[in-house]
């Protein structure tokens, strides 16, 4: 039995997946104890857009620590803190002409989340909030509340009062126009829903399934929101730091939301740092009324930055990211058209899922990429969508041999897997490294 097994709680999930112990990490790759190579087309769950170990990042990182630096500062002011925010409006904020005040709290995402709700409330003095099926925004019991799936939900009832879930774009099928049933149930005083503080949203709902909302519904939502004086919160957290495209995923949109949470990809290194954006009206705390004793950490501060300067002081990675999409969709789509009766295409950038007709099948084909040295997750509501997320960084040739590998996972899946009603297949256990 490994220490794993023997000490680690049960509630491990990732390493189950993928059951190899890892030591090395560079660029898209990962490399076992036993000197087995993966492709990482799971990118840390999308904390990992730079890919493992980005040499800028590094560097920052280690001069920091060599010259002696402050690491831990509570919510101190301290120069790697100074260099951040300044970085974060020169190279993200203005050139977006985008205004917002910087909230550091706990160092995830589910933090960020939680500190958002919170403001809403005070902020609008309501205390509902409206969140979206498929949501996910993590599993902390006010984050909870807002997400969807009842996997995770169902045990820790009653979660945080006053969420209430409605239908996101396309749920109920292209036919029905989602904006228009809320703005007549919030237009309605008899509907029984009460006017909320504020309406939470994924532009692009990841661990739901890789569902990317129309850009045209992103803008109805905010113009609703601005007609009703709701506030708009839009969760980056996974979609966000280039992932769609932009660095920003609600950028292509036009839209400005009064608050966006930022986590996983925003350190650039893969350390946590969690933040809120705040609109400067909005700003109402008191002193140290959300407080942490993570609230921005110095190391995730020094390799933050590092990143927005070797990525995004102009339109080039975004550029290439952009480009990198088209040639994930095209693949996806060249798989997809092989069996589409059970399997098609979501996404946008490169946040991109195949949605396989059930769960066996996705399950068997993450099953099968692993086995070839491939990671790649699956989500949604079923566990039905393989989410392929590849670092951005990704060169040329490994986005190439990670869709090669996939394509064959996909291939051996499929004649694996009798099409509807197939059984679960629990992926299997075995060596094996990049073939
Ligand atoms: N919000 C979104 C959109 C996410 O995808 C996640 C995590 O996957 C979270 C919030 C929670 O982040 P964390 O797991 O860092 O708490």
């Amino acid at each position: 039995m490994s220490v794993f097994e023997r000490l680690e709680s049960e509630v491990r999930s990732y390493a189950r997946t993928f059951p190899q112990t890892f030591d090395q990490a560079q660029g898209s790759r990962l490399t076992t104890s036993e000197g087995e190579v993966y492709l990482d087309f799971l990118a840390g769950a999308g904390a990992l857009n730079y890919g493992h170990n980005p040499e800028p990042m590094k560097k920052a990182l280690l001069a920091y620590l060599e010259r002696g630096a402050i690491v831990h500062g509570l919510d101190l002011q301290t120069e790697a803190k100074a260099a951040f925010l300044e970085g974060f409006e020169r190279y993200i904020l203005a050139p977006r002409n985008l205004s917002y005040r910087l909230q550091f709290c706990g160092p995830t995402g589910t933090n960020a989340v939680e500190a958002a709700l919170k403001l809403a409330r005070k902020a609008t003095g309501r205390s509902t909030v409206l969140a979206f099926t498929n949501g996910f925004h993590g599993m902390t019991l006010g984050a909870l509340a807002a997400t969807g799936n009842v996997h995770h939900r169902s045990v820790y009832e009653p979660l945080l009062q006053g969420v209430q879930h409605v239908p996101f774009d396309g749920y109920y099928g292209p036919e029905i126009d989602t904006l228009a049933l809320l703005e007549r149930q919030l237009s309605d005083p008899s509907s029984g829903l009460a006017k909320p503080a504020a309406v939470l949203v994924e532009t692009v709902q990841g661990e739901g399934g890789v569902r990317p909302a129309r850009l045209s519904w992103l803008q109805g939502l905010s113009e609703l929101c601005e007609r009703h004086d709701i506030l708009l919160i839009v969760d980056d957290i996974q979609a966000g730091c280039g992932r769609t495209g932009t660095f920003f995923s609600f950028e292509a949109a036009g839209i400005k939301p009064a608050m966006v949470t930022l986590s996983k990809s925003l350190s650039g290194f893969g350390l946590p740092l969690a933040l809120v954006l705040v609109d400067p009206a909005l700003d109402v705390w008191n002193p140290g009324e959300h407080n942490g004793t993570f609230r921005g950490h110095n190391l995730a501060f020094v390799t933050a930055l590092a990143a927005l300067e070797a990525y995004w002081k102009d339109d080039r990675f975004a550029q290439q990211v952009r480009r990198k999409g088209e040639y994930a969709l095209r693949r996806l789509d060249g798989m997809a058209r092989r069996a589409p009766e059970a399997l098609s295409v979501r996404g946008r950038g490169l946040f991109l899922g195949l949605v396989c007709e059930g769960e066996a099948l996705a399950s068997e084909i993450r099953a099968q990429a692993f086995q070839r040295g491939l990671m790649v997750e699956t989500c949604g509501p079923e566990d039905e969508v393989v989410k392929c997320l590849p670092p951005l960084t990704i060169d040329e040739g490994d986005l190439k041999r990670g869709f090669d590998l996939l394509e064959k996972a996909v291939t051996a899946a499929l004649a694996r897997v009798p099409r509807e009603a197939a059984p679960a297949s629990a992926p299997q256990r075995r060596a094996g490294g990049m073939a």
